[in-house]
């Protein structure tokens, strides 16, 4: 048997931990609940027929960028597209990270960051978020100051905790540190807030976003940076060649271009998530946390059990196991009206099958 020398520290990185399984009711991976929009299927079943298999994707993601960077009026130097935001992030941590190399960010927060820093070979330094999972402004600047950080990770809409963060928050972080600082807005559409109207007063902010949440393409992992064009141009150094595949660029251009189609999608998604947040802080012994996206963080004594119960009768929701500071917390995306009803009445039987 030969020894294989996998590179060092690879035995012990964390693995993306699904554990997924045929739910009745699947609300644990923030994914929309509805599939293409008809007419968009449609489209795209016709756009099929004329793609070039055998040429390597170059116009279709480029037509992408382009129709982004329209739509803000930037230009398509400033997008650059990947799989998933996923992607994104992971190169910019490679851009900006590196050996001895500080990149920041708060926590809880998106799981990834704290993986991604260690694959790129850098530090991670979580800042803990207040209490009730606000944002402190001034504890995150001295963190990324003290610790002289290469990058600054911002997420808001915060997943899991749903908080969003001021934007007066985001401008003075932006003010205040002298790094590369990335705002992760994958949730930014359930909100309407983005730190966008930053990107020309300060050169050294990004803003990462998927097209895997609102816009319910999980499937074709398609996300992009908007920056500046020298940034894009580091950034992209760290992508392969034609890492986004054509099927996938054509969808995303196809959504993009119609994505007033859901916008009566994020509205009913948001009215769910106000109504069911709602009547879940109306069960006693249950602490609902003030949410901007498509799901709601909950708090109680005895989610552990809980969610095994949940999982008994095949509701799927997010729990953290121990995650630092998300202790009996479970996390619960919104579906369908009737799966949200459902969801909510069996939390409701096993509380008060406690009392
Ligand atoms: C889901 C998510 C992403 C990544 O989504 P992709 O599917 O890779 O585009 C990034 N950041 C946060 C906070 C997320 O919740």
């Amino acid at each position: 048997m030969i020894k294989l020398k996998y590179r060092t520290g690879l035995k012990d990185m964390p693995s993306y931990d699904v554990v997924e399984r045929d739910w009745d009711i699947k609300v644990n991976a923030n994914e929309s609940n509805m599939n293409l929009p008809p007419i968009i299927e449609d489209r795209l079943m016709a756009r099929l027929a004329s793609v070039a298999f055998n040429r390597y994707p170059n116009e279709q993601v480029e037509l992408l960028a382009e129709q982004i960077a329209d739509n803000f009026r930037l230009d398509k130097e400033n997008i650059l597209i990947a799989n998933g935001s996923s992607e994104i992030l992971e190169k910019l941590f490679f851009a900006f990270g590196g050996r001895g190399r500080k990149i920041v960010y708060p926590q809880p927060s998106f799981s990834m960051y704290k993986i991604y820093a260690k694959f790129s070979a850098s530090i991670g330094v979580p800042v803990d978020l207040n209490d009730d999972y606000t944002f402190n402004a001034s504890d995150f600047v001295n963190a990324v100051k003290e610790n002289k950080a290469s990058l600054a990770v911002i997420c808001s809409p915060n997943n899991p905790t749903g908080t969003k963060i001021p934007m007066a928050d985001i401008e003075y972080v932006a003010k205040n540190i002298d790094c590369a600082l990335v705002i992760d807005e994958a949730y930014v559409e359930f909100d309407g807030e983005s730190a966008m109207r930053f990107l020309k007063d300060y050169p050294h902010l990004m803003i990462a976003r998927t097209f895997s949440k609102a816009y319910g393409l999980a499937s074709a992992r398609v996300g992009y940076l908007i920056a500046d064009k020298k940034i894009i141009e580091m950034v992209g150094k760290a992508c392969m060649p034609y890492h986004v595949n054509v099927l996938s660029a054509i969808t995303a251009d196809i959504v993009y271009q119609m994505r007033d189609e859901y916008i009566p999608r994020i509205q009913m998604t948001v009215a769910e998530r106000k109504r069911i947040s709602e009547q879940l802080s109306k069960i006693d012994g249950i602490t609902v946390y003030p949410s901007a996206t498509n799901f709601i963080l909950i708090k109680y004594d005895k989610a552990v059990a809980l969610n095994e119960y949940l999982e008994n009768i095949g509701i799927g929701v997010r729990s953290f196991g121990n995650a630092p500071r998300l202790e009996n917390c479970l996390r619960i995306s919104m579906g369908t009206r009737p799966e949200n009803d459902a969801v909510y009445k069996a939390i409701k039987d096993f509380v008060e099958s406690q009392n």
